[in-house]
């Protein structure tokens, strides 16, 4: 399944005015893009962490100072634990320090981290301001970037404070994804997977036939992956902008993986790590009630990625109890995302309580 025009646009169809393209194009295109998204020169607050910042800041700054604009780069530490009220606060405070105006975009340079904050603040700041998606990990590019979910973390759980807030633009350039860490791609294969699990068993056979020169970051192979999977996301999206109904899908693995990101305390496990074995207890549930499942074909892709050792100290009933405040929850009942086949699934909370502490058993390798 090489694609042909992996390099077109993909475009996210939305109502009103919010609708935008993905681009795939090198970073120093990013001025360029801009204007075609109908931005114009002016104040633009850059927000990134350390780590891109040591990489990309002098690229992205230099090709907007070039176009005419004035940016101001605001790099914050990396790490989910950044993904809080008190960085927010970092960045309203740049940014009316700075005198931003209606018009300054906000300009998020980095991970699903950077993306989910910065948008929360662009959402925010003066009402609204015009939002830019630079997505530069695996995760960002195929998944957090597109759909315009933004948020911070709480200490009851992930993602609870937040907003819908669509970019103006997402630029993707597919060539950044070599500098990140080798734990940062394999977590990021994550959420490929999922899209392929929940919508595309075409996909999904690619993915394991290229498995060994995706895990080894081919050339060949990362701007397939990265398209593909970013075009499932934008699909989904486009039909269900505000999680009606069928975006749900997009949260297979996550009751559980959030619930044991929550569990270990943030950071312990990467997103993408917590999302994978999250998906195992998913896939293990959905045996339970769906026999046409493959389940060794699908749990093989998943074990493609390489997950820490959970600690052992870390109970079924301990995940268990970090779910329930998983905002996803409704009417007390938690919801389930389960795969029919793969490439279809379906929500559920037809689930008992045990189902619940087998997959979770399961997932963490427990007997
Ligand atoms: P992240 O932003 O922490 O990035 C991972 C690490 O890679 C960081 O240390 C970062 O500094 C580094 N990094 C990023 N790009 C790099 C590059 N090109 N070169 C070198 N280092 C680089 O985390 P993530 O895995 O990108 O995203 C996870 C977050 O995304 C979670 O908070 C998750 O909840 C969120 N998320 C949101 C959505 C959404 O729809 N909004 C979807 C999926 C995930
Ligand atoms: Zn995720």
């Amino acid at each position: 399944m090489l694609l042909q025009n992996k390099d077109k646009p993909i475009p996210i169809d939305l109502s009103g005015d919010r609708s935008y393209r993905l681009v795939f194009s090198p970073i120093r295109d990013l001025p360029n893009q801009m204007r075609e998204a109908g931005l114009r020169p002016g104040k633009c607050l850059v927000i990134t962490d350390t780590n891109v910042a040591g990489h990309y800041r002098n690229v992205v700054v230099a090709s907007l100072q070039e176009d005419g604009w004035d940016p101001f780069v605001l790099a914050l530490p990396p790490g989910e634990e950044t993904k809080s009220p008190k960085h927010l606060q970092a960045i309203y405070d740049a940014a009316l320090n700075w005198n931003i105006d209606r018009k300054t975009p906000v300009l998020a340079l980095g991970g699903g981290v950077i993306g989910d904050l910065a948008g929360y603040a662009a959402s925010t700041l003066l009402r609204g301001l015009p939002f830019v998606q630079v997505p530069t990990s695996l995760i960002a590019q195929v998944d957090s970037s597109i759909g315009g979910k933004t948020g911070i973390n709480h200490s009851e759980g992930k993602n609870l404070i937040g907003s819908f807030y669509q970019p103006k633009l997402v630029l993707i350039d597919t060539k950044l994804l070599y500098t990140l860490p080798r734990r940062e791609w394999t977590s990021g294969l994550a959420e490929a997977i999922k899209h392929a699990l929940i919508a595309d068993e075409t996909f999904f056979a690619w993915l394991e036939a290229e498995m060994i020169a995706i895990l080894a970051r081919d050339p060949r192979v990362v701007q397939d992956l990265v398209y593909r999977a970013a075009a499932i996301k934008a699909q989904v999206v486009s039909n269900d902008e505000f999680e009606q109904k069928s975006r749900a899908l997009l949260n297979f693995g996550h009751t559980f993986g959030h619930a044991l990101e929550k569990a270990l305390g943030y950071g312990v496990l990467t997103h993408g790590e917590a999302v994978a074995v999250g998906m195992k207890a998913a896939i293990f549930m959905s045996r339970r009630f769906n026999r046409k499942l493959d389940q060794s074909r699908a749990l093989a892709l998943v074990h493609a990625i390489p997950t820490p050792e959970i600690p052992s100290m870390l109970g079924v009933v301990d995940v268990r109890r970090a779910m329930s405040s998983d905002k996803k929850k409704v009417l007390e009942r938690l919801n389930f995302v389960l795969l029919k086949r793969i490439g279809d699934a379906y929500v559920t909370d037809d689930v008992t309580l045990s189902d619940v502490d087998n997959a979770i058993a399961f997932s963490l390798g427990r007997p």
